[in-house]
């Protein structure tokens, strides 16, 4: 029995990529092909653009990525644009359009920066072994940039792309968005108003057997605390109250309290400064205080950040929040406001359908099932500006890694063909209505 597993393990597997090219009709069967052949040339032109450092306050270098593969797009007959950054302090973004009036419309949605600036010692692509490679963005994201080229190449070979209507929005500044932020999302916004589906080819949490139908949102707020300067003996009397120091440490309690076992809510403090006098630079996100033993706070600043699933569990939590602030101790004030942020990417309906599709065309392509990433790992990105304007949506269609922001992200190869193939096909058979049932 020892002696005939291989053989039956052999057997297997040629039934199960017999029985997944079955499932494949003759277009898709040709994409896979395509992007078979072509997998080595996606891979050159990844490190071409790995090897470009853009950090995200590198604006050339974001720019210059950006030329590379708008080349690429425009090569595709599409519709290429270069949104200039200068209104919102980044380099830009990418817009690449097609418009053949045939089925759904589709938003792909990357982005051209990085976490690593030219000061980072991860620069260049290394080969670990034949299948891994460290490098600069290479899951987080400009793998996912090539695959979405890679998808409509392959598409285009097929005679598919004329057809369809897609919209490829890869953004300049994601890793560190430009302020102000309705600025710097206007068109990746205006592009999930046109579109009837997005989807996002982020690394996900780096397992291709996964992919993403919830981002929380992230957005911060800050506390401002004040009580009465006296001296430290006559605390707690009447006439000078708690002190600032403790009402911001009640609030805080507070906060943890009363929300932190709350699912898919958290929120954090990052920084406290308290004293007799504080000064708080929040552009640099640092400051000073000073205070002495003897002296009763009388100032202190919080800053913070929370995540939420929803708008209406956003809403929930700063409301209550707010209701802890207002509370105050003896002779004490404080104040809490909140900034915009990255909104949640909602747990539509749409979404899951549109997950079970992908997983329907994973299993087809012999890829086996993909299912959803929980949420609480899964952080805020691009297309969580889209959830409240398309029908459905999916994130992490990109390519597969570890360790993405830090000087150790690989990339795993191995994926890159894999999600190609994947997007290629939900495109298409979204584009025939297939995937959805219906055309529009
Ligand atoms: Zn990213």
């Amino acid at each position: 029995m020892k002696l005939l597993r291989p053989v039956f393990l052999l057997l297997t597997l040629l039934l199960t990529a017999f029985y997944a090219e079955a499932q494949l009709d003759r277009a898709e069967k040709k994409m896979v092909k395509y992007v078979d052949e072509h997998n080595k040339e996606g891979l050159v032109l990844l490190k071409q653009i790995i090897n470009i450092n853009s950090g995200s306050m590198n604006f050339e270098g974001v720019k210059a990525v950006g030329d590379v593969l708008m080349k690429e797009f425009a090569a595709l007959g599409m519709e290429v644009e270069w949104i200039d950054g200068a209104s919102f302090n980044r380099a830009g973004h990418l817009v690449a359009r097609i418009e053949g009036g045939k089925g759904k419309k589709i938003l792909m949605i990357g982005h051209l920066d990085t976490v690593f600036e030219k000061d980072s010692p991860n620069q260049e692509w290394r080969d670990i072994d034949e299948n891994i490679v460290k490098a600069p963005g290479i899951a987080d994201m400009k793998g996912g940039d090539v695959i979405i080229l890679q998808s409509l190449k392959a598409l285009k070979h097929a005679g598919l792309l004329e057809d369809m209507n897609i919209t490829v929005v890869m953004t300049g500044d994601e890793e560190l968005s430009g302020r102000p932020l309705d600025k710097a999302r206007k068109v990746l916004i205006e592009a999930a108003e046109w579109a009837d589906i997005a989807l996002g080819f982020e690394n996900g949490d780096g397992d291709p057997k996964t992919a993403i139908v919830v981002r929380r949102s992230s957005s911060g707020w800050t506390l401002k605390v004040t009580g009465n300067a006296a001296h430290s003996s006559q605390i707690f009397k009447p006439r000078v109250g708690a002190g600032a120091i403790y009402e911001a440490s009640r609030i805080l309690y507070q906060f943890y309290d009363e929300l932190s076992k709350e699912e898919f809510l958290t929120f954090n403090p990052g920084m406290i400064l308290g004293g007799t006098t504080v000064e708080y630079d929040p552009a640099l996100k640092q400051g000073t205080a000073f205070g002495k033993g003897n002296v009763v706070s009388k100032d202190v600043t919080v800053t913070g950040d929370i995540r939420c699933i929803s708008p209406e569990q956003l809403a929930r939590a700063q409301a209550t929040m707010k209701a802890i602030v207002s509370r105050h101790l003896p002779q004490t004030d404080a104040t809490i406001s909140f900034g915009t942020g990255y909104p949640p990417f909602a747990p539509a309906p749409g979404n899951y359908e549109l997950l079970s599709q992908f997983s329907q065309v994973s299993q087809d392509l012999g890829f086996g099932v993909v299912e959803a990433v929980n949420p609480s790992n899964a952080g805020a990105a691009d297309i969580s500006f889209t959830s409240q304007y398309v029908e459905m949506g999916i994130d992490g269609m990109g390519m597969g890694g570890a360790d993405d922001h830090t000087i150790n992200e690989t990339g795993d190869l191995r994926t890159f063909p894999m999600q190609t193939k994947r997007a290629a096909v939900l495109m298409y058979r979204i584009m025939k209505g297939i995937a959805l049932g219906k055309g529009k």
